[in-house]
């Protein structure tokens, strides 16, 4: 696993060169801290007799950042037809690609049986009439409702949209099996930013009942449970890491005891995004105004459209000052960004060194769930991406958005309905 610093210790002594070069705001993402993330979690479910990461392509759908997890050998979680494109887009295919929508149209029954396929994964039981063409193999998404708590941020699975009910697991595989289904996987996805490992093991524990109970009533065998995502990371310096190495040590127990009882062992998938991304990626972001009235506060030259998860969930972000440490100095800020919403803030009364115009502000743990989420809102346009690479070297890896790619959509024929009524 990376040292918490590796990639701050790297980027540093180079940002300006970067800034200069590439111009604010960019969010940049550690080649280097990815693939030691992908080795640290294979390596940690390698007790397993089988594992595979389907990286979550929602936190951070970059075709760059997606070919060095295919390179690790990792598949691809999609969740909408343009997710779906870009896995394709880069080479994967039938079973490196799971397709978790949920509210599932047409179209995109359409598009997960087109170009090879992929691994179908069904939200419920009304689904299985409407998939135009049952595959062979199929999987389902468990909702546990009152038998398992949600985690703080996912919230109760009670009230949650997604996944086949207890009382219906078990028919939602018959009735696949009478269109035709004969391999089958178990999915679930509990939690967001889980920081503990216990709770991830608890669900591959629920999942491995499920498995057994929906075996013996049909007699069929599960290929693979998968855990989802939802693995958490330190985004506070105090917060503790997950320990992924007991995660590992722990469900690969459970698997093999599931293994000496039933006779065969399924392989464990996962959907990490978060963890794969979220602590190699920062923004780098300019501080180009200050103000100071009942508080003060640093503006910056990107705003939610580059990151909204302090705006949308209050969540912390640290922010760095390169070039400025230490303890003495700090001021209470606010760090904003220049949309007209009071919530497009990166920060909010965090003690932070002195800060003029021009100083380069670095907001971490943007790898994840960061540009992907960012919206257009004000008009506001995406910032630009870029690639540390193992070499060194900086690579543009998206451009920012231009007034034109914003103005693209009113650009269309003329098409004027005058309704009758009738
Ligand atoms: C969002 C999502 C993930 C990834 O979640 P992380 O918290 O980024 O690990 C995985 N699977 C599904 C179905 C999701 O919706």
């Amino acid at each position: 696993m990376p040292a918490p610093d590796e990639f701050k210790n790297r980027l540093f002594p180079v940002l300006q060169d970067i800034a200069d070069h590439f111009g604010t705001p960019f969010h940049i993402y550690d080649e280097a801290g990815i693939r030691k993330t992908g080795e640290h979690l294979k390596k940690s479910f390698s007790g397993l007799p089988a594992f595979k990461e389907y990286f979550a392509v929602k936190a951070l759908p970059n075709p760059s950042v997606m070919n060095i997890m295919k390179e690790m050998g990792f598949g691809f979680d999609c969740s909408s037809i343009t997710e779906l494109m870009l896995a394709r887009g880069i080479g994967s295919t039938g079973g490196e690609i799971i397709f978790t929508s949920n509210n599932t149209s047409r179209e995109e029954f359409h598009a997960a049986a087109a170009d090879g396929g992929c691994i179908l994964n069904l939200d419920d039981i009304s689904l299985v009439p409407k998939v135009p063409e049952m595959p062979e193999l199929i999987c389902f998404r468990y909702n546990p409702g009152p038998r398992r708590t949600g985690n703080e941020i996912i919230g109760n699975p009670v009230e949650s949209k997604y996944g086949v009910a207890h009382e219906q697991i078990v028919d939602a595989y018959r009735k696949a099996m009478d269109r035709g289904a004969r391999r089958f996987g178990l999915h679930t996805m509990m939690a967001s930013n889980e920081l503990d490992y216990r709770y991830m093991v608890q669900t591959a524990d629920m999942l491995l009942d499920i498995a057994r109970t929906v075996s013996d009533a049909l007699d069929i065998r599960f290929e693979f449970l998968n855990v989802g995502g939802g693995l958490g990371i330190p985004y506070k310096p105090e917060d503790a890491p997950l320990d992924l190495v007991s995660m590992g040590d722990e469900i690969a127990a459970l698997f093999k005891r599931f293994g000496e009882t039933n006779g065969y062992t399924p392989q464990l998938s996962m959907e990490s995004g978060r963890y794969m991304t979220g602590p190699h990626g920062v923004l780098a972001t300019t501080a180009i105004n200050r103000k100071d009235i009942y508080r003060k506060y640093i503006g910056v030259d990107a705003c939610m459209s580059s990151l909204m998860r302090p705006g949308v969930y209050g969540a912390y972000h640290h922010i760095d000052v390169p070039g400025k440490s230490g303890e003495q100095n700090r001021e209470i800020v606010d760090v904003v960004g220049s949309l007209c919403e009071n919530n497009d803030k990166f920060a909010i009364q965090r003690p932070l060194p002195k800060i003029d115009d021009g100083d380069i502000l670095i907001i971490h743990d943007t790898g994840a769930h960061g540009h992907s989420m960012g919206f257009n809102y004000n008009g506001k346009l995406r910032p630009k991406e870029l690639l540390f690479r193992v070499d060194g070297s900086v690579e543009l890896i998206r451009r920012e958005e231009t007034p034109e790619d914003y103005f693209a959509t009113l650009s269309f024929e003329k098409n004027v309905l005058s309704p009758s009524g009738n």
